[in-house]
């Protein structure tokens, strides 16, 4: 073979500058490169050996990376199909790429090299991210191929000259810079391909690990073993989300996670994706047990692309309510390389997103269907993801509404459906409206929850972050329903079923009586109002008006423009003065002024001491008119 030299056929003066000065972002992908390349061309030679086009045996297919500290060299070996010296003028020196001008406009926006590469067919050429110069030793399939040899020095000259491969397959040796020392590390290509490679479907090795061997005997005859140095496989090549979710078992999916979150706690349950039309598209998704940090738990889905690890940012393509799901998506369809506004555009990436979303409301679905029991068990855990993506995607809501629970403060559960017809019995108001009450902190209201269980109504329970959210949400989808916080008003008022009770005071009574209240009560922001309630109610009940009390709730989360003059306003609540309750009688009859007022702000304190309002040196008063009193 003759030796040639040539000019690489790019149109700019030349590539690698831009690549090693714009690109230093990412080098370490160079590594997910060049093994990617090489697990392709191993491929391709099984594929051929199927095919019975190979012409040759196909041995036990294999990359392998090596460091050479000394020489300074990593090694990428394969022994896939190889090229001939022709291929290498075609692939390597033609870089795919549409125009000079083209790819100078775009380099200026690109984020990461990721996107360069990608865009331009530049994979190989990472390699001149962290190599001052690259060899390629090759020999092809193809019968009486010759072996081939590539060099280049990151100049736009090549050279390509008789090679020395004995056997089918490629080897690209990189000669590091100075730059990139690191990269001579072993620990550090350990961490790189432990991240990219580690379920590539063809063995990778690298370094060698220790293992003991059988040695013959010793003299008793007992079995003697030496250690031997054997070359360490870092991968596992069939991953479970390429086999098929029949050829698997719990115990396999629970492994599985166990090795992508070491130190977790077991998943609740989990979903095995697989399409291939419209796209192709595998994966395994977790449903983790939701720790209280909802943040801290995002970004923990890996994204593939035919086994290759390409990001754990999915934010795009994984709808965000999912975002809390671990495990893994691999598809060939998802542009991997593209700038995040074109893959919010991107169709497939649309489709995707609506495939899983559908599937995770399916697999809830059937859950719920199939064991309702241990579904419920589960709700503390699912029932985060199913009110975050009922509140987010209108596709999932419309699903979810089936299995969606509500609980309550006896801890059943009712389907929105159950809820209602349970609610519809007792808890419409003249109006026909139904009213759902709830409350955010059973204990706190122990006093309303019981009063209102008096009188027949249920409770549920909104105790969760999100449940502020999910409340307005629930209240826009239902119709004719209402949803009030169990202090929000008086019972009588809370569900205004129309009837009418009879005051035991007199006008001038009642006027009085709010005098003796409104005085006696100093807190900023109490507004006294004396109404006809039941006897058997509490004498005084403090409360604040549910779409206040909501604005304010949304004004602390942080919401801006409206939510914020609502944070900004002060707290204002009604005092209702029970007219009926006997206590108001007992008042209005007591003709010392000062134990009147003593009597009337003893009751006010009682109603915030149930409301768990009453602090500070409030509190410290109470205790001592309380002594007195006794
Ligand atoms: P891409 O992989 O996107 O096509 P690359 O620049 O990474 O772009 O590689 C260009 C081409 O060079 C490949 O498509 C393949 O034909 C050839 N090639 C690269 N590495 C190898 C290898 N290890 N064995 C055989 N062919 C290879």
């Amino acid at each position: 073979m003759t030796q040639e030299k040539g000019t690489i056929s790019i149109h700019t003066e030349n590539i690698f500058p831009i690549i090693k000065k714009f690109l230093y972002s990412d080098h370490e992908i160079f590594l997910r490169e060049l093994v990617s390349n090489a697990v392709d061309a191993v491929q391709k030679a099984k594929r051929l050996a199927t095919l019975g086009q190979l012409g040759q045996e196909l041995g036990a297919p294999l990359v392998q990376v090596k460091l050479d500290k000394e020489a300074k060299t990593i090694t990428i070996s394969d022994n896939g199909i190889g090229m001939t010296a022709e291929e290498i003028k075609k692939y390597i020196n033609q870089i795919a790429f549409s125009g000079a001008e083209d790819f100078l406009a775009k380099f200026k926006d690109a984020k990461d090299a990721n996107e360069i590469i990608g865009q331009f067919g530049l994979g190989f050429y990472s390699a001149f991210m962290v190599a001052e110069k690259v060899e390629i030793q090759t020999l092809s399939y193809q019968p009486d191929a010759e072996p081939a040899r590539w060099e280049n020095d990151g100049s736009t000259t090549f050279e390509i000259s008789e090679g020395v491969r004995k056997e089918r397959g490629t080897d690209v040796i990189l000669y590091v810079n100075e730059e990139n020392k690191e990269f001579l590390e072993e620990h550090r290509l350990q961490e790189i391909l432990d991240k990219y490679a580690k379920f590539l479907p063809v063995p990778v090795q690298f370094g060698t690990r220790t293992e003991s061997e059988p040695d013959g005997e010793d003299e008793e005859g007992k079995p003697k073993y030496k250690s031997v140095e054997v070359p360490n496989t870092i991968n596992t090549t069939a991953p479970i989300w390429t086999k098929a979710p029949s050829e698997l078992k719990d115990e396999d999916y629970l492994n599985f996670y166990r090795e992508l979150y070491p130190f977790s706690e077991d998943p609740l349950f989990w979903i095995h994706l697989n399409v291939d039309y419209p796209f192709n598209l595998t994966g395994v998704l977790y449903f983790p047990k939701i720790k209280n940090d909802i943040e801290l738990q995002r970004n923990k889905i890996k994204l593939f692309s035919r086994q290759v690890f390409i990001t754990d940012e999915v934010k795009d393509i994984v709808p965000e309510f999912l975002m809390l799901l671990h495990g893994v998506i691999d598809s060939p369809d998802i542009p991997l390389n593209v700038s995040r506004s074109f893959l919010q555009a991107d169709g497939n990436v649309k489709k995707i997103n609506t495939y899983i979303t559908k599937k995770v409301a399916d697999k809830l679905a059937e859950l719920f269907k199939n064991d309702r029991k241990n579904y419920q068990e589960k709700w503390n855990d699912i029932g985060i993801f199913v009110k975050y993506g009922s509140i987010s995607e209108p596709k999932f809501w419309e699903k979810a509404k089936d299995f969606v629970l509500l609980t309550n403060t006896k801890k059943e559960f009712y389907t929105l459906n159950e809820y209602h017809d349970k609610a519809k019995e007792n808890q419409t108001d003249k109006d026909g409206n139904v009213i759902y009450l709830y409350t955010v902190n059973a204990d706190r209201q122990d006093g309303y929850i019981q009063a209102a269980q008096k009188k027949g109504y249920d409770v549920l329970l909104m105790d969760s972050p999100l449940d502020n959210h999910f409340i307005s949400h629930l209240e826009r989808d239902l119709e004719k329903t209402q949803i009030k916080r169990v202090d929000a008003d008086v019972l009588e008022k809370l569900i205004d079923k129309g009837e009418e009770i009879t005051s035991s005071l007199s006008e001038e009574q009642s006027k009085e009586l709010k005098e003796i209240f409104a005085k006696a009560i100093t807190k900023p922001g109490m507004e006294v109002a004396v109404e006809n309630l039941s006897a058997e109610g509490m004498p005084v009940t403090v409360t604040m008006d549910e779409f206040m009390r909501r604005m304010k709730d949304m004004a602390a989360m942080g919401g801006g423009g409206m939510m914020g003059m609502y944070g900004q306003m002060p707290d204002r609540y009604k005092v209702a003065v029970n007219a009926n309750h006997p206590l108001a009688t007992k008042i209005l009859a007591e003709t010392n002024p000062e134990t009147r007022s003593a009597l009337a702000h003893q009751a006010f304190d009682l109603a915030l001491l149930a409301q768990g309002m009453l602090t500070g040196a409030d509190l410290t008063a109470f205790v001592e008119r309380s002594t007195k009193l006794i």
